[in-house]
C-alpha cells in the first residue's frame, strides 16, 4: 500500500496511515509476503467510508486476480474487519494512473464511485458483479447481435426508434457464454446513465424465493407493488422457472405489467422458449413475443477473436501462436477461454516468463481434456442427428438414397462443416467416402434451404441446439 489516491471521508490522515500500517502488517502474516508483494501491495485505497472500502487496483488483470483470490470468498474483508469492524463491504476497481489522474481527484461525483457505491440494488435485487460491464465484454461475431440489442437497451446506441417501446429481451445460449456477464452490463450502464432508475437484477430462483416469502409473512401487495415500480427488470436462469406454475403465473402478471409501462425487461435463459419444458404455454409465448437472441457457441474465428482482445484487456502481450493454439483447443465455453487465459497470464506474471507453446501446453492440460470430451465431433453430429430422425448411424454412412436417409445425411454433413474443424475430404470420408464435392454440395443445399423451409430450419436449429451449439 504505498499511497492514498482519494480519502475523501476519512476523518483524518493519521487515521488513514494508522489504517494502512495495520492492514499491510495483518495482510503480510495472514496472506503472506509473497502474496502481499505481488497483489495486495499494489492496489491503493481508492475511497472508504464507515461502512464500504473501495480498492483501486493498476491492472484489470490485479483487480480480477485480487477479486477472484480474496475478495469473493471474503479474506480480504476479514482483515479489514478486524481494523475497522464497522466496514462491510470491500470491493476493488481498475483505475489506469492517467485516468485516476485527470478524473478522479477531488471528484466526488466520479462514476465509478457513485457506482460502486451498490446503489445499483433496489430492494432486493442481487448485486452486480463489477467486472460484467459493457468495456470488459468482448463482442465477436457469435455474439454480435446480442450485444448490439444489448446496447440499445441499456441506451448506449440510440438509433433504432423501433426500442421507444422497449422491446423485452429474451438472451440464450449454452453455459458460460457470457449471457450474465451482458446482462449485468446492461444494468451496469442504465445505472451510470441515470442512477435513479431502479434497476434489478435477480435470477428465478431468487425472484421466486421472494414471491414466496412474501406469500407466506402475508406481503403479497408489498411484493407485487415493488415489482411493479421496477424501471428495468434483467431476470437470469428463467429455465428456474419450469414446473413451478405458481411463480411462473406471477412471473408472468409482472412481466405483463412492467411490459404495458414501457419499462425495460430482460430475460436470460439456458435454452430457447420453445424448449422450456413444463411451462405455462401464455408465458412462453409472451416471452418469445419480444426479441429472442441466441447466443450461439463461437467458432474458431470467434474464440481467436475474443481471446485476442481478452488479453489485451488484460494488458498482457502473448503471442499469436499461444493465442491460435487456445481458440483451437478450448472450445468448451467462454469462460474455459477466459480461465485459460488467466492461468497462463498468472503464470506469466508469477514466473516472470513468456509463454510459449511448449508451456502452454503443459500449463492448460486440465482445459484441453475436458475441451476433448465436450468437442462437437462428426461421430457426435452423426448420433445425434440419427437419432432425431429415427434413423441408424449406419444409414448416414451408407449409398442409400431414399430423401428420409440422404436429407439427414445432408444435414449431419452441413452441421459437421459449420461445427467442426475438420477439412471436406475428412468429412466426406466420414459419411461412408463421398467426395468433397458432395459435403460442398450438401451445404450449399441446406443452406439454401433453410431459408425457404421453416421447417427444416426448425430443425436445423434443434440439431445445432442439441450439440449444444
Ligand atoms: P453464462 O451466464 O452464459 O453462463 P457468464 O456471463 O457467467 O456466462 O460468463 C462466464 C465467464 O466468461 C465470465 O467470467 C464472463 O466475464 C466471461 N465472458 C463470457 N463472454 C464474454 C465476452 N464476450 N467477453 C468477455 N468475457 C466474457
Ligand atoms: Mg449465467
Amino acid at each position: 500500500m504505498t499511497q492514498l489516491a482519494i480519502q475523501n471521508t476519512l476523518s483524518s490522515e493519521q487515521e488513514n496511515s494508522s489504517f494502512i500500517l495495520h492492514f499491510t502488517d495483518l495482510c503480510k502474516l495472514e496472506l503472506g509476503e509473497e502474496n502481499f508483494n505481488k497483489w495486495i501491495s499494489a492496489l491503493e485505497i481508492f475511497s472508504q467510508s464507515e461502512s464500504e472500502i473501495i480498492f483501486s487496483a493498476p491492472s484489470k488483470f490485479i483487480r480480477d486476480w485480487v477479486i477472484r483470490e480474496f475478495v469473493e470468498n471474503k479474506i480480504l474483508l476479514k482483515l479489514v474487519e478486524k481494523i475497522s469492524p464497522r466496514v462491510k463491504k470491500l470491493s476493488v476497481i481498475y483505475l489506469p494512473k492517467a485516468v485516476k489522474e485527470a478524473d478522479f481527484i477531488g471528484s466526488n461525483e466520479s462514476k465509478v464511485l457513485n457506482l460502486s457505491k451498490h446503489d445499483n440494488v433496489f430492494a432486493f435485487g442481487t448485486e452486480l458483479n463489477p467486472r460484467y460491464n459493457f468495456e470488459n465484454f468482448v463482442s465477436a461475431r457469435y455474439n454480435k447481435l446480442a450485444s448490439s440489442m444489448a446496447k440499445i437497451a441499456a441506451g448506449i446506441d440510440k438509433q433504432i426508434d423501433l426500442f421507444d417501446d422497449k422491446i423485452p429481451l429474451f438472451i440464450h445460449g449454452g453455459v458460460g457464454m457470457g449471457k450474465t456477464h451482458l446482462a449485468q452490463a446492461i444494468a451496469w450502464k442504465i445505472k451510470e446513465f441515470d442512477k435513479s432508475k431502479k434497476v434489478v437484477y435477480l435470477s428465478a430462483e431468487k425472484f421466486m424465493q421472494h414471491f414466496v416469502h412474501s406469500l407466506r409473512s402475508n406481503e403479497i401487495l408489498n411484493f407485487k407493488e415493488k415489482m411493479r415500480s421496477i424501471d428495468v427488470l434483467i431476470v437470469d436462469d428463467v429455465q428456474f422457472l419450469a414446473g413451478k406454475a405458481s411463480t411462473q403465473q406471477e412471473f408472468m402478471n409482472c412481466f405483463n405489467a412492467l411490459v404495458e409501462e414501457k419499462k425495460q425487461v430482460v430475460l436470460v435463459c439456458d435454452r430457447s422458449p420453445s424448449n422450456i419444458e413444463n411451462i405455462d404455454e401464455k408465458l412462453k409465448s409472451r416471452i418469445a413475443g419480444g426479441m429472442v437472441l441466441n447466443f450461439k457457441n463461437p467458432d474458431y474465428a470467434d474464440r481467436l477473436e475474443i481471446i485476442t482482445a481478452m488479453a489485451k484487456n488484460y494488458g498482457q502481450e502473448i503471442c499469436s501462436q499461444v493465442l491460435s493454439f487456445i481458440a483451437e483447443k478450448v472450445a468448451t465455453s467462454v469462460r474455459d477461454l477466459d480461465g485459460a487465459l488467466k492461468k497462463l497470464i498468472a503464470s506469466q506474471v508469477f514466473e516472470e516468463q513468456k509463454i510459449t507453446l511448449e508451456s502452454t501446453k503443459i500449463l492448460l492440460c486440465d482445459y484441453l481434456q475436458q475441451s476433448n470430451s465436450k468437442a462437437v465431433t462428426i461421430e457426435k453430429i452423426q448420433k445425434i442427428t440419427a437419432d432425431f430422425y429415427n434413423i441408424r448411424t449406419s444409414d448416414l454412412t451408407s449409398k442409400n438414397r431414399a430423401r428420409s436417409i440422404a436429407r439427414p445425411r445432408q444435414i449431419a454433413m452441413y452441421l459437421a462443416k459449420n461445427l467442426t474443424r475438420d477439412s471436406l475430404p475428412k468429412i466426406g470420408a466420414a459419411f461412408g467416402g463421398k467426395n468433397h464435392a458432395t459435403v460442398i454440395h450438401s451445404v450449399k443445399l441446406i443452406t439454401e434451404m433453410m431459408l425457404n423451409d421453416s421447417k427444416l430450419l426448425q430443425e436445423v436449429r434443434a440439431l445445432e441446439e442439441k450439440l449444444g451449439r
